[in-house]
């Protein structure tokens, strides 16, 4: 019997969609965490969203706090954004040539991130992590680059090493398939090292091409950088004349309106973006300063394009999801209600014992069943995954939709209301006591 079979609700639909999908789709789904394996359970399939709620195809609803992994900001279907995309819609959905809603969107990206000059829109992070590095490469003339154990920087071969939440899941170290002629030009450090990177630079500083890094992880569940940890980074890539490229795509938009670059202070020379800016439609983007995303064709020589790159349905759903975070106090109000959401975590925790941390920054918030703070990948997998699995299908059966492993960060939206959270906080402390008593 597996947790989820233990619960009262019917998932029966959802379970005989499961059957269907695995015999045409690879394990059921497009894209591999959404199968709830971390959490020993089979998945649920969705008929609807609507503002904080999500709707299983079998009637039952929850709080979501997944949010599609964190592209909804403005909660499911808003009225907004629904507007923009039918009203694209009708006037075409692709053209493969420019429109002036792609200007629209970029300008406001540039204005909500100073440290871009120009900035290029893709389909997804993958691609837009994938074509920094290009450029990074391609810029300083140098090979090797720098990523932290348990960031995630999509799918891409020389990325997929150590890379957090689907592949740490899985214990893939890295995957087969990725070249060890590729893999080879990525050098590993610990999240949070000062020391280690430090090292590395002396071993390889004049052939690192940049540095890339979540400035708040959010694959490995949800980490902060330490205090020195990021102006460290700026400062020794600037030494070496390396770049500084933050991927920004879980971040962008959420951590603060300008990303963790605005919530730190700190200017990077390439920044990746996606999730929130494509308002629930699939959009990357990429930029920086002038003198290197400029090398992108048709300026410069390193090439990259895309069919549907800029397409104008994701182009009216980012924006509309923008317009709608730069009313005032939206994010006081996002952050208010994640903290709130990390504080019941930790408050019914020790109500029955359980080692428990968290972290809540910005529209994100990190629920860690474990006992140190956890500051790097190492510590991550500390956490009681077991007891997470149980706590998860218990929070499901109490109608609270959470990201299906323990290694990935909660989201909020504006959809949210108090009435929500306060339900969240009364289904964890229950969904706690059934989770310490089922060891
Ligand atoms: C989600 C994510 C990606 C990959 O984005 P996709 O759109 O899934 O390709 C890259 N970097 C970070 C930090 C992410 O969270």
């Amino acid at each position: 019997m597996t947790n989820e079979t233990m619960g009262s609700r019917n998932v029966q639909r959802s379970k005989d969609a499961f059957v269907e999908a695995k015999k045409v789709i690879p394990g059921g789904v497009n894209s591999p965490v959404r199968a709830f394996r971390a959490v020993d359970g089979d998945p649920l399939f969705i008929e609807r969203g609507v503002g904080a709620y999500l709707y299983d195809i079998d009637g039952n609803r929850y709080i979501d706090y997944m949010l599609s992994w964190g592209p909804l900001i403005a909660g499911h279907a808003h009225p907004d954004v629904v507007q923009a995309v039918t009203s694209q819609a009708l006037y075409g959905t692709s053209f493969g040539a420019p429109t002036e809603i792609e200007t629209k969107l970029a300008n406001e990206v540039i204005k909500a991130f100073p440290s871009m000059d120009l900035v290029r829109m893709v389909n997804s992070g993958t691609e837009a992590t994938m074509s920094a590095i290009r450029l990074a490469r391609a810029f300083t003339k140098r090979q090797r680059i720098v990523k932290f154990a348990g960031c995630y920087h999509g799918h891409s071969d020389g990325l997929l090493i150590r890379a957090g939440s689907g592949v740490a899941t899985f214990g893939l170290p890295d995957s087969p398939g990725v070249l060890p002629g590729v893999a080879q030009y990525t050098l590993l450090v610990p999240y949070n090292d000062i020391h280690a990177v430090k090292r590395i630079f002396e071993q390889f500083g004049d052939e690192i091409a940049a540095v890339i890094v979540e400035p708040v992880a959010g694959n490995m569940g949800m980490v902060l950088p330490q205090p020195d940890f990021l102006p460290f980074l700026r400062t020794i890539t600037k030494e070496y004349g390396a770049l500084l490229i933050f991927d920004e795509v879980m971040t962008g938009f959420r951590i603060a309106y300008g990303g963790a670059q605005e919530a730190y202070g700190i200017r990077p020379d390439l920044t990746t973006l996606g999730k929130v800016i494509g308002g629930g439609l699939p959009v990357g983007a990429y930029g920086g300063r002038e003198e290197i995303i400029s090398m992108v064709a048709p300026l410069g020589s390193v090439y990259q394009a895309g069919t549907l790159s800029g397409n104008p349905l994701a182009m009216a759903a980012g924006l509309a999801t923008l317009t709608l975070l730069q009313q005032p106090g939206v994010y006081d109000r996002l952050s208010s209600i994640a903290t709130r959401l990390a504080e019941g975590f930790a408050l019914a925790a020790k109500k029955y014992g359980l080692d428990a941390n968290v972290v809540a920054k910005g529209a994100m918030f990190g629920t860690f069943f474990a006992k140190d703070p956890i500051t790097d990948y190492t510590s991550a997998q500390t956490a009681d995954t077991a007891l997470y699995a149980r706590y998860f299908h218990a929070m499901l059966e109490r109608g609270v939709y959470l990201a299906p492993s323990q290694l990935e960060a909660g989201f909020v939206s504006l959809a949210h209301t108090d009435e929500d959270v306060d339900r969240t906080v009364e289904a964890m402390v229950e969904a706690m006591e059934v989770a310490s008593q089922n060891r």
